[in-house]
């Protein structure tokens, strides 16, 4: 067994190797091309931000804030935190730069990592990327249903099926507050049955008792009063308008009266896009298996929870880890992007020189090529040609490098014809061109 090495990651948190690079960068691609479409802006906040804009904003009695945040004090005496999402770092920039004053709504996207002290399981990372989307300054149930339009596009474009939306409305202040009560009051007589977690959350945050994946809890819950039934004309009408709205689009939703999220300033609507699919266990048993991609909601009290005048907003994010295993588990195959059309081989060290000269007149006439100017071997160096699949391969010998002339093979044919070395650019842009 060879040693482990004296470093490693840190715990739940990965290397992203240049073999999975691609990944990335093909979801990356993907997401902004159609958020481009939808006339977002890209916007970047820092990853640190002040430890009390999460407690305010994600809210104190959240997982993220009671268990999962990375925090830190800096020399001058500062809180910081590595963001755990994205909303409030983004709802802060709002107000920081007065973009109530900017056409409204203000469309965002991001992308980076966040952090979470997860416990570890498979899918569930300490640090891990979303790509993000906010819309602040619109109230209509119609941003809502493109938010969720836009991630479901996403996730049909990179080949992903099976997909499931969930959609529930958590109403506001208004109606939440008296639902809150009626729920604690069923609890209460039930508390003896509910897991430790959930006797915890019933004193601090009710409303996640809902989601608690503990089958005897669920039990208590499927008898449970639900919101829906309690929302306030508001948010009915709005809740109302959402579904009516994903109906004319024909996007398959279902309603799940139990999904509350784990976020103090969601209202309204709230959603989650799942894969789902039929799998056995190991007792060849069918089982089906979720995995959560996407979620999101409303969230408009939060920019004037914040400091702003009162804007309402509705966002979402999508987990990309998920979606690039899912990729990968299901083979989903997408095009390479375009490698070396030529190779630069070269003998001795006069035409090293005007190799590397030859490579920088090939960037500037943007033909990718490809090179190993650190072998000295022609054999080698055609190997690795072979290997590039390139079109052409330029050779500088001695006797080449002696008159300025360049040798050209054809890899396909074999035949080989000698050009001035001035020319070869030229040359190589009508016979790629052909
Ligand atoms: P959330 O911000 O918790 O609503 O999560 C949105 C999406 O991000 C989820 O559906 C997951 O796909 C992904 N996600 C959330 N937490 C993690 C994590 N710890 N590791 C990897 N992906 C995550």
């Amino acid at each position: 067994m060879t040693k482990k090495p004296k470093f490693q990651e840190p715990a739940g948190m990965h290397d992203i190797l240049p073999g999975e690079q691609r990944y990335f960068q093909k979801v990356l691609d993907t997401c902004e091309n159609i958020a481009d479409f939808y006339g977002f802006q890209r916007i970047e906040t820092p990853i640190l931000e002040q430890t009390e804009l999460f407690s305010k904003g994600t809210g104190l009695s959240t997982d993220i804030v009671q268990k999962q945040m990375y925090n830190l004090r800096t020399k001058g005496g500062d809180y910081l935190t590595l963001r755990p999402e994205f909303t409030p770092g983004i709802t802060r920039a709002f107000v920081e730069h007065g973009m109530k004053n900017l056409p409204q709504p203000v469309k965002f996207y991001s992308f980076g990592p966040l952090f979470r002290y997860e416990h570890s399981q498979a899918g569930r990372y300490r640090q891990f990327h979303q790509f993000n989307l906010e819309v602040i300054g619109e109230g209509g149930p119609i941003i809502d249903v493109q938010i969720i339009q836009i991630f479901y596009n996403i996730l049909q474009e990179l080949k992903l099926k099976n997909l499931i939306i969930e959609i529930n409305s958590i109403g506001d202040n208004q109606c939440r507050p008296y639902y809150k009560k009626l729920l604690v009051s069923y609890f209460r007589s039930r508390e003896s049955a509910l897991c430790v977690d959930c006797r915890r959350r019933l004193k601090e945050n009710p409303l996640r008792v809902l989601d608690c994946k503990e089958e005897k809890c669920q039990r208590i819950v499927s008898q449970a009063p639900q919101l829906i039934d309690h929302l306030c004309q508001e948010c009915h009408h709005h809740f109302k308008g959402v579904l009516e709205l994903l109906d004319e689009i024909e996007l398959p939703y279902r309603l799940n009266p139990y999904l509350v999220r784990g976020l103090d300033y969601y209202t309204k609507t709230v959603f989650e896009i799942f894969s789902q699919e039929q799998k056995k266990s190991e007792d060849e048993k069918e089982i089906t298996v979720r995995n959560a991609l996407c979620g999101g909601g409303r969230y408009d009290a939060l920019v004037k929870l914040l400091g702003g005048e009162d804007a309402k907003a509705s966002g979402g994010a999508l987990g990309i880890e998920r979606i690039i295993e899912l990729m990968r588990e299901r083979e989903i195959k997408f095009p390479r992007a375009a490698g070396p059309q030529v190779f630069l081989a070269q003998l001795g060290t006069m035409a090293k020189r005007k190799s590397l000269k030859l490579l920088e007149d090939f960037r500037k006439a943007r033909i990718l090529t490809g090179e190993s100017f650190g072998k000295d071997s022609l054999k080698a160096q055609l190997r690795t040609a072979d290997k590039m699949e390139v079109k052409y391969t330029l050779l500088i010998g001695q006797r080449e490098a002696l008159e300025g002339t360049v040798l050209i093979r054809d890899m396909k044919t074999g035949k080989q014809e000698t050009i001035k070395l001035d020319k070869a650019v030229k040359e190589m842009k009508k016979r790629l061109k052909k």
